[in-house]
């Protein structure tokens, strides 16, 4: 059955594959974006689509729309994009999630959110699975996203609790992919653009930090099941690739993989950046039928193809 979908942050990286995904499987989308890190660029190619409509709007605010299901994906995904307006980033989880809560417990619409493994901060259990509280600096510079999510959780909560909503918690681990901002300021986007122009690879720290990297077809096939799942199912469920990298290795990987000149160069670690990080998806498994496909290099090779191609 065809429905009306709200694809909040849709001028995404996430947000724009979605939609392209949504549209493929006849549904009619509304992208709701205030391109703060989102592109126009990025949905273009669907403008054409007549069942594709976008408006420029900020979660923030309330939104009055006729949907069937609302996929909330609007907010800075990158630290340094969600570390330069604090106070928006935390405002776009708690009062943008209130907005787009209210306007699914009066459309009845079916609601997912884009948390993040974030939520678990600098995880003392490893792998992370959902039972996990987290480890979260409450007052640092990461906390804005971190707690804005943990919060956003909370709401989706309580408005299932309360008022009965059908809610979809995914914690997104590290996604990677074409359509990523050459300038997002993410790992697997800065390694693969500094390769191409052969200019240093910055490691932040010694590069022993470990992170888990799942390609973006692999996620929104995920984000689909999810929605698509009995209404029991609310999560939260870690969406993820279990393999684990260093940032070193990757590092190495991508150099090799461009055949670039780059050396690689180490720069001070941020605050609270998080030592390791792999997700446990033994639920998304079962509950699901889900699991990534698409190795790192695989990946890599579609990445790199995309950031040659616009740089
Ligand atoms: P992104 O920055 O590319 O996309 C976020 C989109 O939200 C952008 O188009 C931006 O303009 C829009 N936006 C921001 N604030 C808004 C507001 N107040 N109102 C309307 N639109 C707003 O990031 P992404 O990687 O596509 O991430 C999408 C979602 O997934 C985010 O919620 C992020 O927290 C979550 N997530 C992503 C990852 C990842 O690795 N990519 C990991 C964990 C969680
Ligand atoms: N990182 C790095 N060099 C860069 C960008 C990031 O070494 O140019 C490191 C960063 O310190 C972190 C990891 O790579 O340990 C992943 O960073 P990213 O910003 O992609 O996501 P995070 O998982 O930290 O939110």
């Amino acid at each position: 059955m065809n429905k009306r979908i709200l694809v909040t942050g849709g001028a995404g990286f996430l947000g724009s594959h979605l939609c392209e995904r949504l549209l493929d499987a006849g549904h009619e989308v509304l992208c709701v974006d205030n391109y703060y890190t989102g592109r126009r660029s990025s949905i273009a190619h669907l403008l054409d689509n007549p069942r594709f409509e976008i408006m420029r709007h900020d979660i923030c605010f309330p939104l009055y729309v006729e949907v069937d299901e609302i996929f909330n994906l609007a907010c800075p995904a990158s630290p340094i994009h969600y570390q330069f307006d604090p106070v928006q980033t935390t405002k776009t989880s708690v009062h943008g999630s209130i907005n787009m809560l209210g306007l699914a417990k009066r459309t009845k619409a079916k609601i997912f959110l884009a948390s993040t493994s974030e939520v678990y901060g600098d995880p003392s259990v490893h792998p992370q699975p959902e039972s996990y509280w987290g480890n979260v600096n409450p007052i640092g510079p990461r906390a804005c996203y971190d707690e804005g999510k943990r919060c956003a959780e909370t709401l989706f909560f309580d408005y299932h609790r309360q008022h009965g909503l059908k809610i979809k918690v995914a914690r997104i681990f590290n996604t990677y992919g074409p359509r990523m901002h050459p300038n997002d300021g993410r790992v697997v986007s800065n390694f693969i653009v500094q390769a191409l122009k052969n200019e240093d690879i910055t490691i932040y720290g010694d590069g022993s930090q470990t992170r888990s990297f799942c390609y973006v077809d692999d996620m929104v096939s995920a984000f689909i099941a999810l929605m698509n799942s009995g209404d029991e199912m609310t999560g939260p469920v870690n969406l993820g690739n279990p393999d684990e990298f260093s940032i070193l290795e990757l590092a190495r990987k991508v150099i090799e993989m461009t055949g670039s000149r780059s050396s690689i160069v180490f720069l001070p670690l941020p605050a609270d950046d998080p030592q390791q990080r792999r997700p446990d998806i033994s639920l998304a498994k079962s509950a699901l039928h889900w699991e990534p496909t698409i190795r790192l290099e695989a990946g890599l090779v579609r990445t790199i193809e995309y950031f040659r191609s616009i740089l």
